[in-house]
């Protein structure tokens, strides 16, 4: 979970560098919020899976990470639609 949070982390910086020194970024922010979104999704669940029963219930925070970490897959374009993005710049179709 860790190094998947940090490699998020990285591909956001680049994203972040590439508009601060006016590089065309299209495929590398949508890159960066799909794994990110992902990989927070996927450490929601695990999360969960580690805390049992107390993951489970509303007594704890880490049901609601789920829900939290859900949207973000969801929001600011859905990750199939950063997939679509994504495929079409590897592919050069715009
Ligand atoms: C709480 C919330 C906050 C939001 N905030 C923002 C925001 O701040 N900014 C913003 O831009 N948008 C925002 N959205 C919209 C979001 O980014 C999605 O664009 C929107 O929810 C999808 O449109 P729809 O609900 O009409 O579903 P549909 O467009 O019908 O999509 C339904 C499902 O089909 C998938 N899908 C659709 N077309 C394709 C395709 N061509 N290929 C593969 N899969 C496809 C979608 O990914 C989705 O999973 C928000 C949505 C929610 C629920």
């Amino acid at each position: 979970m860790a190094t998947q949070l940090e490699a998020a982390e990285l591909l956001f910086l680049r994203a972040a560098w590439m508009e601060d020194n006016h590089r065309v970024y299209e495929k590398e922010s949508a890159m960066a919020k799909m794994y990110a979104s992902d990989v927070a999704m996927k450490a929601a669940i695990e999360g969960v899976q580690i805390f049992g029963g107390y993951g489970f219930c509303k007594e704890y925070p880490a049901e609601r990470h789920i829900r939290d970490a859900m949207i973000g897959q969801i929001y600011e374009g859905t990750n199939e639609i950063q997939r679509v993005v994504i495929a079409r710049q590897l592919l050069s179709l715009r």
